[in-house]
């Protein structure tokens, strides 16, 4: 059955209201006031450009408390100390190593873990407020608007589709069935996060890959408040060691805010050998340390998470232009895996895209010749000199812990090209061991306290979705789970 869509047409369709589509948009809706204001031709207007989010609101998806850069903000909005939810700014930053009962800390902080500068924020309330800056420009922001489909036009893009509403869990239509709406642009702007459904299909059909593939860590996170004078606003640590075991690659994060409140975190690679590992037990296990203990006993958790990050860097960075479209932010592996800080580059890259697109339309021309200006603006910013200084990090930890330092310490004399220049990488899945019959481990359980199961955890992650509603994971190859998950499974 063909379903009829209503169409609507601008100049501008971002998808995704994180920091990267956010900037973009509200960089493009200046650039055009200034425009008009000096009596340019042709007149441009914010409010064709639109910005869709599958979040209920701005800022839904984001997890909070992270450290931000505040460079590509001061850019976007010079006075932004004045009006920022900014938390606190960074007083101390400090490197731990943990073994199972001890922490040491290191008596100079390596410099990636510096964060002199920069500020410890909730991206949930930074979102929401540079999308209302965003919203007051005119620019269109349709909120609960998920981007389903890619329109393909030529060699690019026209713009999406947007899901169907009021479909059940087997995906006929209820009595409620409204069908998404046909959204074309001269520019749609792929800004959704990491491993973005849309920018996936994308990369495959016009073959944007780079020369590795992309990898993925997954953070996970919890946000306490605990009792008075157990921490310091400001206060930032990164630990490395236990409970992460030397052929693995992760650690954890300690930011304390305002008001008593903590924000901590594990973050693992996800190319590890045992499939049955559970990042979700490893950071409840990681919070029974005695350095975290003392934080977090008799405090009360607030607000849970978890998510996926880009880790690939510049060496799996897909190329960012088509006809007609542009790729930024987590999306493009605009993210500095050896710092965990993607904010500002998310912006960074929003902003340079927006200055493209601006040309773009003054021209008439959307197409790849004068989109792939693009990644031309990011070669001379400070995004390259960023990326390029860690292009090859991340793989030299697909070996293990003691191997990658050896590496960084000859990426850190050299610019970041060490002893192999590109390093290669291989997909993370590539990592997984058989289990050969192996029972699966119980579920971690938790104590309640300190400790909780993932269903408690799930329960605090403000998830809400209607039980009859198509199920967004899919997995794309069931006999995987015949061929080569079923003993797993059968244990669970
Ligand atoms: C655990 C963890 C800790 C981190 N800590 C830090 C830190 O301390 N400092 C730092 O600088 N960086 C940190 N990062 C990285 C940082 O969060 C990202 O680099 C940054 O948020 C990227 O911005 P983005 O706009 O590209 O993507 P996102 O922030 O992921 O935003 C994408 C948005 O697009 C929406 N979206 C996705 N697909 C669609 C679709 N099809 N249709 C409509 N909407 C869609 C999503 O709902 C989301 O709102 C951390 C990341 C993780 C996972």
């Amino acid at each position: 059955m063909s379903i009829q869509r209503e169409q609507l047409e601008g100049d501008v369709l971002i998808i995704g209201a994180g920091p990267a589509g956010l900037s973009c948009a509200l960089h493009l809706a200046k650039l055009i006031k200034k425009h008009n204001a000096s009596g340019a031709k042709p007149e441009l207007s914010a409010e064709s450009i639109y910005v869709l989010e599958k979040g209920r609101e701005i800022g839904a998806h984001q997890l909070s408390g992270a450290i931000m850069n505040p460079n590509a903000l001061a850019e976007l909005v010079p006075d932004f100390e004045k009006s920022a939810p900014l938390d606190t700014p960074v007083t101390d930053s400090a490197a731990l190593l943990f073994t199972k009962n001890s922490s040491l800390r290191f008596p100079i902080t390596p410099p990636p873990f510096q964060n002199k500068g920069n500020y410890v924020v909730s991206l949930s309330r930074i979102t929401k407020w540079l999308g209302g800056l965003v919203e007051a420009t005119g620019v269109n922001v349709f909120k609960e608007f998920g981007g389903a489909e890619l329109i393909y036009e030529g060699d690019g893009v026209a713009g999406v589709i947007t899901e169907d509403k009021g479909v059940d869990k087997n995906g006929k239509p209820k009595d409620n069935f409204t069908p998404g709406y046909e959204l074309r642009a001269k520019v749609t702007v792929l800004a959704e996060g990491t491993r973005g459904s849309l920018t996936k299909k994308l990369v495959a059909a016009k073959k944007l890959d780079n020369i590795n593939p992309q990898s993925y860590g997954i953070g996970v996170k919890e946000l306490w408040d605990v009792q008075p004078g157990r921490i310091q606003p400001g206060y930032v640590a990164h630990t490395l060691g236990w409970p992460v075991s030397t052929d693995m690659y992760g650690g954890g994060w300690i930011y304390g805010l305002s008001n008593n409140r903590v924000s901590v975190g594990l973050v693992l690679a996800l190319e590890y050998a045992d499939p049955q590992f559970d990042p979700h037990a490893a950071f409840q296990t990681w919070k029974t340390h005695p350095f975290l203990k003392k934080i977090l006993e008799g405090g009360k958790l607030v607000r849970y998470g978890a998510k996926s990050l880009p880790y690939g860097g510049w060496y799996a960075m897909p190329r960012t232009y088509v006809d007609g479209g542009l790729i930024i932010g987590d999306s493009g592996s605009f993210l500095d895996s050896q710092r965990l800080k993607g904010i500002h580059l998310a912006m960074k890259s929003g902003m340079l895209a927006a200055d493209t697109i601006f040309e773009a339309l003054k021209s008439g021309d959307t197409s790849s010749k004068t989109l792939s200006a693009f990644p031309q603006r990011v070669e001379q910013s400070y995004i390259k000199k960023e990326l390029w200084q860690v292009r090859n990090f991340h793989q030299s930890f697909q070996h293990g812990m003691l191997r990658g330092f050896v590496h960084t310490a000859f990426q850190q004399i050299t610019g970041g090209r060490g002893l192999i220049d590109p390093m290669r990488a291989h997909a993370g899945h590539e990592a997984y061991k058989k289990i050969n019959g192996r029972p699966a481990p119980e579920r971690f359980k938790g104590d309640g306290k300190l400790t909780f199961d993932r269903l408690t955890d799930v329960y605090h992650s403000g998830t809400r979705h209607e039980e009859d509603q198509p199920c967004h994971l899919h997995v794309a190859d069931t006999n995987i789970c015949s061929t080569k998950c079923v003993i797993a499974l059968s244990n669970y």
